[in-house]
């Protein structure tokens, strides 16, 4: 299984417009981070987690031709609003993608793309997709066992995802006792940390330490980082098996 990490930066994206702190300002490309989503490939299936708002140049980036299924976390601008750049796909393959998601994504997803949806707009304007709302229960994906995975976002109940010994969690303020225990026994977690300080609705880079200890992955890695991170400072704090993700990065399992 092979895990690319797209985009590695909260929703602002990395540097944030406008400003002149050092990180936004760094030459580091491990500074720069478009929006969050992985990109997982295993035995010919690609499984895309988000379409983030910076989907086409992440996956012009990385060769990306071909993807079998779309799941999704939660329905927040910077995670969704690429949906509409996947139409190359759809007329290369000639086929819809099967999309997943939350109830309350799946309702997101058909207000803020209403013309997906609508008979009015026809040809190849419109990304075609198969939409299936998923509840906690495991389903498959070309014979890949997908496990949902419910945490908190603030006050939003969003999804995280495993698949094997995989798992990604971003834009968790909070993971339930019931999805720790789905979490054991993994080889690579990607979690969301966003800054030093504590924030409402994303794990601080303390409480992502406090949690990757308690799910004891082989190797873990913080996503959906802020411009307060550089990355070469933060990284080289971090304990041992934990390591800050950067855009590109591929982790092999
Ligand atoms: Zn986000
Ligand atoms: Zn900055
Ligand atoms: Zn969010």
């Amino acid at each position: 299984m092979k895990i690319t990490i797209l985009g590695s930066g909260t929703s602002t994206g990395v540097p944030l417009l406008g400003c002149l702190c050092s990180v936004c300002k760094s030459q580091n490309p491990k500074n720069k981070r478009t929006r969050a989503s992985v990109l997982l490939e295993t035995g010919g299936t690609s499984i895309l987690i988000d379409t983030s708002v910076d989907f086409r140049s992440q996956a012009l980036r990385e060769n990306v031709r071909e993807i079998q299924a779309i799941l999704y976390t939660h329905a927040h601008a910077d995670h969704l609003l690429g949906l509409d750049d996947i139409r190359p796909l759809n007329f290369l393959h000639k086929k819809s993608i099967p999309c997943y998601g939350n109830a309350q994504t799946v309702s997101h997803i058909k207000t803020l793309f209403s013309y997906i949806f609508s008979d009015t707009q026809e040809g190849g304007g419109k990304p075609r997709i198969s939409l299936t709302e998923i509840g906690m229960d495991p389903f498959e994906i070309s014979r890949i066992l997908v496990r949902p995975v419910p945490l908190w976002h603030g006050s939003l109940s969003i999804l995280g995802y495993r698949i094997g010994g995989f798992a990604y969690l971003t834009d968790c303020s909070s993971i339930p006792e019931e999805s720790f225990a789905m979490l054991q026994d993994l080889d690579i977690l990607v979690l969301g940390a966003l800054r030093q300080r504590v924030h409402p609705t994303h794990f601080s880079i303390g409480q992502a330490i406090e949690a990757s200890q308690k799910i004891k992955a082989g190797r873990t890695w913080f996503t959906h980082l802020g411009h307060e991170i550089d990355h070469d400072v933060f990284e080289a704090s971090l304990p041992p098996g934990v390591f800050l993700a950067y855009d590109g990065l591929k982790i092999e399992i």
